[in-house]
C-alpha cells in the first residue's frame, strides 16, 4: 500500500548497466545517462576517484597508481563494491537531476542470461543499496528484443544476438520467455585484444587498448568489403621501445579478427540449431536481429546471413537497445510483467 502510494510520486528507472556502457532511462523523459562503465580507482588507498566519462578521461593520464576498473568484466560484477558505488553514482546523479524531491525510484535493471541465483542476487541487492526503491531484473537479451520491438510475447521465434563489450548473448524468445540461449565471453573486447595480438605478432608493435578499438571500428570487418580501407596503427615499437607507425588495412584486420567472429558465427547457429523447428520457421520468416556495440562491425551481418542461410537485421541505434527495452518495460509494467525475472527475495508487483 505505501509502496504503492509512493509509486503515484516517484520516478522509475531503467538501467542497462553494460560491460562496456552503462545507460539509464527516466521514465517519461527517455535515456537520460549514457557513460562509460569505467571506475577511476586510487590503487594505494583503494578510494574511488571518478566514475563514467570523468574516470575515463583520467585513464592514462594520471599517476600509474591510478587505475581504471571495469567491475563487469565479462558481463558479470567482478567486483561488487565498486559495481554497487558506480550504480549509486548513476543513480544518484539521476535522482538529482531530474526528482529530488520524489521518493526513491523503482528500477527496472538488465542481467546476462544465465547467470547464476547468486548473481542475480548481487545486481539486486547492488541496485538497493545503490538507493533504488524496488528493483526489478530482466535479463538483457529479453531488454533488447522489446527496445527492438519484437513481439516477445507472441508464440513466435524470435532471435536476438547482443555482442556488448564483455560478452555476446544469443537467445531464442517466445511466449515472454527465453526458450534456447547461449552466453559467450567473446564479444568486442576480444576482437580489441586480437588487434593488440596481431600487432605485436606481425609488427612487434606494442598497442593501447583504445588504439586497438579505433582501428576495429575504423576499418574492422567481418566480411570481404567492396572498397579498401586503410588506417594508420601507432604504438610503441617493441624492439626498439621507440614510437612507431604502420598502414593496416581492412583485409589484415579482418583476419586478425576471424577466429573471434567465427566463434561468435558459429554459436549463433547452433543456437538456432537447438530450437524447435515450429520456432525456425519463424525465424526464417522474421530474420536475426543483431544489437549491441559490436553489431556494428562492418558485415558482420552479411557474414551471419551466409552461415545461418537466414535473413539478418541490426536494431535501429543497437547501442541503446536494451535500455530503451526497459523503458518499454517501465512505461508498460503491468502488462510485461511476465518478463521480468523473480529473484529469491522480491516478485514482480501484483
Ligand atoms: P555492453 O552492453 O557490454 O556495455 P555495448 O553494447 O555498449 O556493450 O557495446 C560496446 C562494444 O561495441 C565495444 O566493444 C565497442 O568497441 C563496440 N563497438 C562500438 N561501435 C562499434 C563499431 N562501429 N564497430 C565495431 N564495434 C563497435
Ligand atoms: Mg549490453
Amino acid at each position: 500500500m505505501f509502496n504503492k502510494l509512493l509509486g503515484l510520486f516517484s520516478k522509475d528507472i531503467g538501467i542497462d548497466l553494460g560491460t562496456a556502457n552503462t545507460l539509464v532511462y527516466v521514465k517519461g523523459q527517455g535515456i537520460v545517462i549514457n557513460e562509460p562503465s569505467v571506475v577511476a580507482i586510487n590503487k594505494k588507498t583503494g578510494q574511488v576517484l571518478a566514475i563514467g566519462n570523468e574516470a575515463k578521461k583520467m585513464v592514462g593520464r594520471t599517476p600509474a597508481y591510478i587505475v581504471a576498473s571495469r567491475p563487469l568484466i565479462e558481463g558479470v560484477i567482478s567486483d561488487f563494491e565498486v559495481t554497487e558505488q558506480m550504480l549509486k553514482y548513476f543513480i544518484d546523479k539521476v535522482h538529482r537531476k531530474t526528482f529530488a524531491i520524489f521518493p526513491r525510484p523503482r528500477v527496472v535493471i538488465g542481467i546476462p542470461s544465465g547467470v547464476t541465483e547468486v548473481e542475480k542476487k548481487a545486481v539486486h541487492d547492488a541496485t538497493i543499496n545503490a538507493g533504488a526503491r524496488i528493483a526489478f531484473l530482466i535479463e538483457e537479451p529479453m531488454a533488447a528484443a522489446i527496445g527492438a520491438r519484437l513481439p516477445v510475447q507472441e508464440a513466435r521465434g524470435n532471435v536476438i544476438v547482443d555482442i556488448g563489450g564483455g560478452t555476446t548473448e544469443v537467445a531464442v524468445i517466445s511466449l515472454g520467455g527465453i526458450v534456447a540461449s547461449k552466453s559467450l565471453r567473446i564479444a568486442g573486447d576480444k576482437l580489441n585484444e586480437d588487434i593488440i595480438r596481431y600487432a605485436r605478432d606481425e609488427f612487434n608493435l606494442l598497442l593501447g587498448e583504445k588504439t586497438a578499438e579505433d582501428i576495429k571500428i575504423a576499418v574492422g570487418s567481418a566480411f570481404k568489403l567492396n572498397e579498401t580501407l586503410e588506417t594508420p596503427m601507432r604504438g610503441r615499437d617493441l624492439i626498439t621501445g621507440l614510437p612507431k607507425e604502420v598502414i593496416v588495412n581492412d583485409g589484415q584486420i579482418k583476419d586478425a579478427l576471424a577466429r573471434s567472429v567465427g566463434i561468435i558465427t558459429a554459436n549463433i547457429k547452433q543456437t538456432i540449431e537447438e530450437t524447435p523447428p515450429e520456432l525456425v520457421a519463424d525465424i526464417m520468416e522474421r530474420g536475426i536481429f543483431l544489437t549491441g556495440g559490436g553489431s556494428l562491425l562492418r558485415g558482420l551481418d552479411q557474414l551471419v546471413a551466409q552461415i545461418t542461410q537466414m535473413p539478418v537485421k541490426i536494431t535501429e541505434d543497437p547501442l541503446t537497445t536494451v535500455v530503451r527495452g526497459t523503458g518499454i518495460v517501465l512505461e508498460g509494467i503491468e502488462s510485461l510483467r511476465e518478463v521480468l525475472v523473480e529473484t529469491q527475495t522480491q516478485k514482480p508487483p501484483r
